[in-house]
């Protein structure tokens, strides 16, 4: 598998509160990698990090052998395609606006008609086409979240960053969101690194995980390496019990704060 991101020794202080330090991991051509971990371990941080939205105070981020700091903004946002937490930015736009803003990293001469069919193909993929002409801070929560993947995928990212994209999103939607987000991989062939805190939707779709604890990383491995009661009784300190329905991907249920 060809290293499609690599990150070597980011470390990144808020003031002089640390909240990572020395971060190494690679990410392989259309490998979906998860980053779990408490409240406040840094994994808004490293994607804004990955995004350029920071800079990191030591270290390098490489993506497909480019040192992202020596990228352009637009080179970037052809490149890596970031879907915050939570949309509460309420636009007065209709859907098909917000996805054709993804095209901005490409437009220089105004709209094309290639910009159109690709937002239109977007929507369609991503089952939002009967939406279209709807505005988008009058759709429901999830409606935004899968709005904001279709922006992100205007950009053609070979890369796309989530934050908590089910935060918020009811069970169906959930697992809506996240086929979406297998699919993407699967046929689009993007990497995908997504933070998330329910630790059996982490199992269930992520092919690695990384466990953040207190800006380090704790963990790296398939879920099944990962989710283990060790780790988890150490980072979150809570007593769980793991189980593999089926012989299927960990289940995490958890039984006690320790
Ligand atoms: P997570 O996304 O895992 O919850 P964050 O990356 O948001 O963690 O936060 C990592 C650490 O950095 C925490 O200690 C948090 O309090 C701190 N932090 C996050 N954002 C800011 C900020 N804008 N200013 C100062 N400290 C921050
Ligand atoms: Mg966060």
């Amino acid at each position: 598998m060809a290293v499609r991101l690599e990150i070597k020794g980011v470390s990144f202080s808020y003031g002089g509160i640390d909240a990572l330090s020395d971060i190494s991991f690679a990410v392989g051509d259309s490998e979906l990698v998860t980053l779990v971990g408490p409240n406040g371990s840094g994994k808004s941080t490293l994607l804004r990090c990955i995004d350029k939205l920071l800079k990191p105070k030591m270290g390098i981020i490489l993506i497909q052998g480019q040192d992202i700091a020596k990228m352009s903004l637009r080179e970037l946002a052809q490149t890596i395609g970031y879907v915050p937490q939570s949309a509460v930015n309420t636009f007065p736009f209709t859907v098909f606006d917000v996805v054709l803003m993804g095209r901005k990293p490409y437009i220089s001469w105004g709209v094309g008609k290639r910009d159109i069919e690709l937002v239109s193909g977007i929507l369609d993929f991503l089952g939002l086409s009967s939406m279209a002409g709807r505005y988008f801070n009058e759709l429901s929560g999830g409606e935004r979240q899968k709005v904001l993947i279709a922006r992100a995928l205007a950009q053609e990212p070979d890369l796309l960053l989530f934050d908590e994209p089910t935060s918020n999103l009811d069970i169906r939607h959930q697992l809506e969101v996240l086929d979406t987000v297998k699919a993407l991989q699967g046929e689009k062939g993007v990497s995908v690194i997504m933070a998330m805190h329910d630790l059996n939707l982490a199992s269930r779709f992520s092919d690695r995980v990384i466990m953040l604890n207190k800006g380090r990383i704790f963990a790296t491995g398939t879920p099944e390496e990962v989710l283990i009661p060790e780790n988890i009784r150490e980072v979150y300190g809570v007593e769980v019990e793991v189980t593999h329905r089926d012989g299927g991907c960990p289940h995490i249920l958890p039984l006690r704060a320790v």
